[in-house]
């Protein structure tokens, strides 16, 4: 939910609404008002409008469902960095604008009674970006899944790393990707929403690993820009590359739903995804949890690449120096079966 901010009067009071918005689908003028009791849906060409992270979780949750978890988390400035700004300034700014302390808000909510753990992004706030903020949100919002036992539904909408955190930013991607492999090895199910734009490192990291990956009509997703694609490969690109549908029609999103529907979807999705009963773990013969020091371990037995004198796998294919394993499971090692 927005913070208050008690020092700097709410921008409402400070400058006059604009009434209206020019529609970049049809170019018809839409009243403001109206706009927004349509979830920000134009009413004539259906333009998706960008939606702002408190508009989103009431368009989703159940009415008043919603209890915000690490309200208070905010970025450091560990670089000192300083471009047109310096860092804390922009920062500043950015929650002045959107009364947000970083480009997500994560919590717990029911949707048609189903609790899940969420996560969602705002590209008001300096672009979505992702710097510690927004991964350790998504990393503790799938974590609070784990724990809890619920599903984890994530709203991306995001240009991509924060530059201005540099390499920690970049390390938001290991550390979100982990949490998710967490989460499926637990059995969890993962919904993600992607919203215009879904791009950069976001794209780059959790937002295309859900069970089911949804998207909004005409949401920009993709890694690169365009201009940088054609360059790379120096081609023409295909009409529509890089849209929610294009990206439907090559199989990197499972469905696009106007976003009327999403709650509807979301919810259809969560019944059928049904939790996996009861913690799992190696110990209980399921899929084996992730475990740091012994997926360390079997990484460095595949790294030395010799044959271990006293094999610590119960996979007999070990015994092979060269051999990794195909699905990419992790080896139960002598560590996991006594943890
Ligand atoms: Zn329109």
């Amino acid at each position: 939910m927005p913070i208050k901010l008690p020092s700097f009067r709410p921008r409402k009071d400070a400058y006059p609404p604009d009434l209206w918005t020019r529609c970049p689908g049809c170019q018809e003028m839409l009243f403001n008002k109206q706009l927004d009791k349509a979830d920000r849906v134009c009413p004539s060409c259906s333009h998706h409008f960008r939606l702002s992270a408190a508009a989103r979780i009431e368009a989703i949750f159940d009415p008043g469902s919603f209890v915000e978890r690490d309200p208070g988390l905010q970025s450091v400035d560990a670089l000192g960095f300083v471009d047109q700004k310096a860092y804390p300034d922009r920062l500043a700014a950015a929650q002045v604008a959107t009364g947000m302390r970083d480009a997500a808000i994560r919590g717990v909510g029911a949707i048609e009674g189903i609790w899940v753990s969420g996560c969602v992004m705002d590209f008001a706030f300096m672009g979505g970006s992702m710097g510690a903020v927004v991964g350790e949100k998504v990393a503790r919002a799938a974590e609070d899944a784990v724990n809890e036992r619920m599903p984890l539904l994530i709203v991306s909408a995001s240009g991509g790393a924060r530059m201005q955190e540099g390499t920690l930013a970049l390390m938001q991607l290991a550390k979100t990707v982990a949490a998710i492999e967490r989460l499926r090895a637990a059995g969890l199910p993962y919904i993600s929403l992607m919203t215009d734009p879904t791009t950069g490192g976001v794209f780059a990291s959790y937002a295309v690993l859900g069970d089911i990956n949804l998207a909004e009509p005409n949401a920009l997703i993709g890694f690169a820009g365009a201009r940088v694609n054609a360059g790379t490969i120096a081609q023409e690109l295909p009409p529509g590359f890089q849209r929610a549908e294009f990206l439907f029609d090559h199989g990197f999103v499972d469905r696009v739903i106007h976003r009327s529907e999403v709650r509807g979807e979301i919810a259809a999705l969560l019944r059928f995804l049904v939790p996996a009963p009861g913690p799992r773990g190696a110990d209980d013969g399921g899929i084996p949890v992730f475990r740091p020091m012994s997926f360390l371990s079997s990484l460095a037995d595949r790294m030395i690449g010799e044959p271990d004198p006293m094999p610590v796998t119960s996979d007999p294919g070990r015994s092979d120096p060269g051999r990794s394993d195909p699905s990419g499971r992790r080896d139960t090692t002598e560590e996991d079966r006594r943890g």
